[in-house]
């Protein structure tokens, strides 16, 4: 199919869902598609400030601000968040599971690896178990292993996905294939109307246009959409050199769930907090340290000296490995994500057709290629 033949799709953000939405239409072949955004993910440049550990060089890649951009905070691993009532997330999550799995083994360069995942429930978990049956190797942890406190703990092969580095691999293949970019900031989805210049010579009527919102938080401002639902659920991470860990561990249950994700180039994500309505992106010091306790029990290979009996010594060796400390915000949205046809009126009055994909809270990253099919299939029944 020629440019000219093409539909054009202005997609709103540049993060997981945005960039992930954006690749599933423009590989289709079947679209021209420009991403416009605020914010972008790069690799972090070679002047910027360098923490040693070890002998282990960490520039920081997360610098976007948090409450503009979830994706680069995230941990990121694939855990089943869905229940086993929640049909649509599910697919999504399968979805997703697979095509990473497939995307592992076909793509070298990928910054996602195939790791041991471990869930530990503080209570007997009937609600979420749909995914036992999909996931690779699965095996239910026997009694005598679990920790203390631990009613049930589940095994299987799981993903994890290094945030920042994936981030610019998918923005890398968007653009491999002719994928366009704008960065800028709108304050309304019918301003995107004046960017189809960026579409070059192949202009068709903005008639023809389709837009899809993947802005996540920022859907509550945009004066067309202002979507009083949308609120930030807090999260903060400790991110520590441990290049030795190499399975995820997730406790559910207790006031805060806790996990370790490795992320396949020696950093390693501890976390965390979940506070719905806290916009306060300072950590908050008391918390690294019950993370940081709390996970070196979970995972005690996180430090190497066996020999450590004292919690106090253990922490203190924990400690020497800390690289940074980060908040970041799940863009979660009350009745789930927003995933629908609208359509708003251009400057002249003509209708623009748009689809809402935005709200994916704490799982838009092991959903992203789900719901991107979603918004492919959206597009082909609607004959766009
Ligand atoms: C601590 C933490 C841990 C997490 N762990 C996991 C995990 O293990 N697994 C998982 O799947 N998920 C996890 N998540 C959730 C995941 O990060 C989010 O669901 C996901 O990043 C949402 O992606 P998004 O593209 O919708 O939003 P964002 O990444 O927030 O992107 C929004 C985009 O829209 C742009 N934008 C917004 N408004 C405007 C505007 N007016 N003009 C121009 N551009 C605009 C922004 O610049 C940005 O590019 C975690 C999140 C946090 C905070």
């Amino acid at each position: 199919m020629s440019t000219q033949q093409k539909q054009h799709i202005i997609i709103l953000g540049a993060g997981v869902i945005g960039l992930t939405t954006a690749l599933v239409l423009q590989r289709s072949g079947k679209y021209q598609v420009l991403i416009v955004s605020e914010h972008k993910v790069s690799s972090p440049s070679l002047d910027s400030k360098v923490i040693k550990v070890d002998d282990f060089e960490f520039r920081d890649p997360t610098t976007v601000p948090a409450l503009k951009m979830a994706s680069p905070y995230s941990g990121s691993h694939w855990r089943a968040i869905s229940t086993n009532t929640e049909e649509q997330l599910q697919k999504c999550e399968l979805q997703t599971y697979n095509t990473f799995m497939s995307l592992v083994k076909s793509n070298p360069a990928i910054p996602v690896k195939i790791v041991e995942g471990n869930d530990i429930y503080t209570f007997e978990n009937t609600s979420s178990t749909w995914h036992f049956d999909h996931m690779h190797d699965f095996s239910v942890i026997k009694p005598s292993e679990l920790p203390k406190g631990i009613k049930m703990g589940v095994k299987y092969k799981t993903l994890i996905i290094n945030s920042p580095q994936y981030l610019v691999w998918l923005f890398n293949e968007f653009t491999k294939l002719g994928g366009l970019f704008k960065q800028a900031k709108v304050n309304s989805l019918r301003q995107l109307e004046l960017f189809v210049n960026k579409f070059g010579p192949s202009n068709l009527p903005v008639s023809q246009l389709t837009i899809i919102n993947c802005s996540a938080l920022g859907s509550a401002h945009l004066t067309d959409v202002k979507d009083r639902k949308m609120h930030p659920i807090r999260g903060q991470v400790v991110v520590v050199y441990a290049p030795q860990v190499n399975r995820t561990v997730t406790k559910i249950g207790g006031k805060f769930m806790r996990y370790v994700i490795p992320r396949g180039d020696g950093t390693v994500i501890l976390g965390g907090t979940h506070l719905a309505h806290d916009y306060n992106s300072t950590p908050n010091d008391q918390t690294t340290e019950e993370i940081l306790a709390e996970t070196l029990e979970l995972v005690p290979e996180l430090i190497l000296d066996h020999s450590l009996v004292d919690p106090k010594q253990k922490l203190a060796q924990i400690k020497k490995k800390v690289l940074a400390v980060k908040v970041g915000f799940r863009p979660a949205r009350l009745g789930g994500t927003r995933l629908e046809h609208d359509k708003i009126y251009g400057y002249s009055g003509n209708t623009i057709k748009v689809i809402h994909n935005y709200g994916h809270n704490g799982y838009g990253v092991q959903s992203s290629w789900g719901y991107a099919n979603m918004v492919y299939s959206m597009l082909q029944q609607s004959k766009l």
